[in-house]
């Protein structure tokens, strides 16, 4: 089990200062299976159970490092800073958002797309997931401009298909119609606006997306636009 000074883990989680910390331990305000822990730099091990030990001033603590968790990313909401707009990060507790390390997304769904998108301060499990070895499939909701014609799902099926500016075409994604102008589409890539592309690539518009799955692991129809919850070892193990 990897250890860590109490006041290095809880400044890295965005408790505070170093030195706030100490002053913190000293006054009380830190507390470890009830009782206070006066020494800010007394090393602790940093086992799972510490999230329910370790009380700093009465609340409990915050996910320790290396956790996962999921977003309703509501629409107009951008996964880059280099974009306009509200950020995803916008949407985390204040706190979460001082960690070192930082909670980054698990790849990226455009500003005008909402639905399960993954955060993460685990840069192992972060490339594990958007690893184009693994293909993880991701599953989303296209609402479209247009009927289709009934040629979509062999076009994204072929394993043939060539998007404008690129240089190797698709792996097989699959469709699944569910109205005239709404489908599920599955793709085990992600590149750069891939569904919109490939919608495009078959004369016709995205209108709406929305994803909804990423493995087997769905976005749960009580989960608010803009809420987050965090990913138990079953959701994780979900994904693969
Ligand atoms: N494909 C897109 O075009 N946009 C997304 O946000 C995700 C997949």
């Amino acid at each position: 089990t990897p250890t860590s000074r109490l006041d290095k883990l809880l400044a890295n989680m965005g408790y505070a200062s170093r030195r706030e910390i100490q002053l913190l331990a000293k006054n009380g305000r830190i507390r470890l299976d009830g009782a206070p822990r006066p020494r800010a730099d007394e090393r602790i091990s940093l086992t799972p159970d510490l999230e329910t030990r370790l009380v700093v001033d009465g609340e409990a603590l915050d996910p320790l490092p290396g956790f996962i968790l999921m977003l309703n990313k509501p629409l107009g909401v951008t996964c880059s800073h280099k974009e306009a707009g509200p950020l995803v990060y916008d949407l985390l507790p204040p706190r979460w958002r001082r960690r070192d390390p930082a909670l980054s997304t698990v790849g990226r769904l455009d500003k005008e797309t909402s639905g399960l998108l993954l955060m993460t301060d685990d840069g192992a499990l972060l490339h594990r997931i958007i690893s184009p070895s693994r293909h993880v499939p991701k599953r989303y909701r296209a609402t479209l401009a247009r009927p289709m014609t009934g040629t979509e799902a062999a076009l994204f099926s072929a394993g043939t298909l060539m998007l404008e500016g690129e240089t190797k075409p698709l792996a097989p994604a699959e469709l699944e119609i569910v109205g005239p102008q709404e489908a599920l589409l599955a793709v085990h890539e992600g590149r750069y606006h891939q569904v919109r592309r490939m919608f495009a690539a078959a004369g016709n518009h995205v209108e709406t997306l929305h994803r909804e799955a990423v493995g087997a692991l769905t976005l749960p129809a009580d989960l608010e636009p803009g809420h987050l919850r965090r990913l138990t070892l079953a959701d994780v193990d979900a994904i693969f």
